[in-house]
């Protein structure tokens, strides 16, 4: 139920409401009773913290805002204060805590330090990701308001080209973006929006109308409202390889449900698209899968004998290891099942100790295992992924072991991807228009995927339980009960991958085991 308290505008809050105002509306007026989910990347504020010698914080851990506030009141009047870091300032209802505000004689700079590779804010760049931009103009209008003249804004963000070798090199990790202009030209349309924004009432909701916007910038934390108000077979939901345009076009339609596709409606889209979205339909409306009589083809070139493989990463922003740069994808566990045929499955697994780089040591156990399978497909799933892991391995591996960088590189051109192979030829109603493994294997294998029980199960899971336990926040008995439940985890990605692969080859089967009653497809 919405509470009466008035807006008070964040610049997190602001972002939220440039997304979407029922998303602002959601958060201030009536937000989840179990919060929001916390972010997990460590910041690269802190680090950036580096490059402001002398700069003092403006924020206490656990303070009040308005201590916080007071505390900035007071270094902004210190002239021996170089920087302030979370420089927090208000206006009437406006918040914004400012990453490093530097001072520059009388005035200051005000910089945002982003945990992101790519960002460049000139128009009709492929990232000029301007959420960020207008973050840093929020926040440049507040402090206009509060009276601190600003010289210069900018964003300071990690450099995906930095390679790590030795100490931090700070001036190299980040980049720098003078935005001071856009945040001029942005000012009008931002004062515009603040006002919108706190003229909110809690007793009105704002119309929204859920579709992009939900995944973009950010996933929503309200789909689960906004979309059960949707038809059933909603068709931003449950079809695949809809872009943008064709979800216009069909919008304008007035398409909502996939079963309201017809002949006409869908007339202007390409030959193959209409095509695949009707028989999403006829799949929806009947319960019966669509399984395309070229699948056995498809899947000829994939053994057995067949190999499956699937890898664990950590991707840390700022670079721990020699050799790696932000978020560069470090794998530290695999699963790898070999398959001969009928029931000739033998597993072999890798999980690092959670101390050290763990690549080395898993490459070389890899590279040993698969002694056992020299040649052959190794099927994965979304295979891109498997890829960018062996080449992280190959690039630790080409500093001091060439002959194993040249075996990882004969592993990666081994490497296929079962998903296409899925979706170009299987259409299922319980697959609910993703074919992402999670969705798949549930549907295809039912209650045997396992996914439901296992204590890990998914990646992001693995990725924090793995950083937990190198930063040592898990002790004692549960370090063994937790790298346990990692393996477990991995090894059920490489099975049902396998099992997977297996029900594709039986067909029959295949249409028995994916056919819904029409009512609940
Ligand atoms: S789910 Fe979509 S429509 Fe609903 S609040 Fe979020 S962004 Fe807005």
């Amino acid at each position: 139920m919405a509470s009466a308290r008035a807006v008070r505008l964040s610049k997190s809050r602001y972002i939220a409401g440039r997304q979407c105002p029922l998303q602002l509306w959601y958060r201030v007026y009536d937000p989840p009773a179990d919060g929001f989910d916390p972010v997990f990347w460590e910041g690269a504020e802190e680090t950036a913290r580096a490059l402001f010698p002398g700069g003092r914080s403006g924020s206490a851990p656990g303070a009040a805002g308005g201590d916080d506030i007071a505390r900035t009141a007071s270094l902004l009047t210190d002239p021996g204060c170089p920087a302030i870091f979370e420089a927090a300032f208000a206006h009437d209802r406006l918040l914004a805590v400012v990453d490093v505000l530097q001072r520059h004689g009388e005035s200051w700079d005000l910089i945002e330090v982003k945990t992101a590779t790519r960002y460049d804010p000139t128009r009709g760049s492929a990232v000029s990701q301007p959420h960020i931009t207008y973050d840093v103009a929020f926040q440049r209008e507040v402090l206009r308001r509060a009276g601190i003249p600003v010289r210069k804004s900018w964003v300071y963000h990690l450099n995906p080209e930095y390679e790590r070798r030795g100490e931090l090199d700070l001036e190299a990790l980040f980049r720098r973006r003078e935005v001071t202009d856009l945040c001029e030209e942005l000012a009008p349309q931002i004062q515009a929006e603040i006002e919108e924004f706190l003229a909110l009432s809690p007793a009105t909701a704002p119309a929204a109308e859920p579709g992009s916007r939900c995944r973009s910038p950010f996933e929503c934390d309200f789909q689960d409202r906004c979309f059960a108000r949707k038809p059933r077979h909603w068709i931003f939901t449950h079809l695949n390889r809809l872009n943008h345009h064709h979800r216009r076009w069909l919008a304008e339609g007035g398409v909502e449900s996939v079963l309201e596709l017809d002949a006409t409606n869908t007339a202007r889209l390409p030959d193959g698209a209409r095509r695949r979205h009707l028989r999403f339909r006829d799949v929806y409306a009947t319960g019966r899968p669509h399984i395309s009589p070229e699948l056995a083809d498809d899947l000829e070139p994939l053994g057995p004998p067949s190999a499956y493989l699937d890898f664990e990463t950590i991707s840390p922003p700022i670079p721990r290891f020699d050799g790696t740069s932000p978020f560069q994808r470090l794998p530290f566990q695999y699963s790898l099942h070999l398959w001969w045929g009928d029931e000739d499955l033998r597993h072999f697994e890798y999980l690092a100790p959670a101390a050290d780089d763990p690549r080395l040591g898993l490459a070389r156990h890899l590279v040993g295992s698969l002694a056992h399978f020299p040649t052959g497909p190794i099927l994965s799933y979304n295979a891109s992924f498997e890829r960018s892991c062996v080449d992280s391995l190959i690039r630790r591996a080409g500093e001091s072991d060439s002959a194993l960088a040249d075996s990882l590189i004969g592993v990666r051109d081994r490497i296929v991807d079962l998903l296409p192979v899925v979706s170009a030829n299987v259409i299922a109603a319980g697959f609910k228009g993703s074919y992402s493994m999670k969705a798949v294997a549930p549907a295809v294998l039912g209650e045997g995927s396992g996914y439901d029980e296992a204590e890990i199960s998914d990646g992001l899971a693995a990725q924090r339980a793995f950083e937990d336990l190198a930063a040592g926040r898990i002790r004692g008995g549960r370090v063994e009960q937790v790298r346990l439940a990692l393996l477990a985890y991995c090894k059920l990605d490489t099975l049902n991958l396998h099992r997977l692969h297996r029900a594709l080859m039986d067909p029959r089967q295949l249409a028995r085991s994916l056919t819904a009653d029409p009512a609940s497809a």
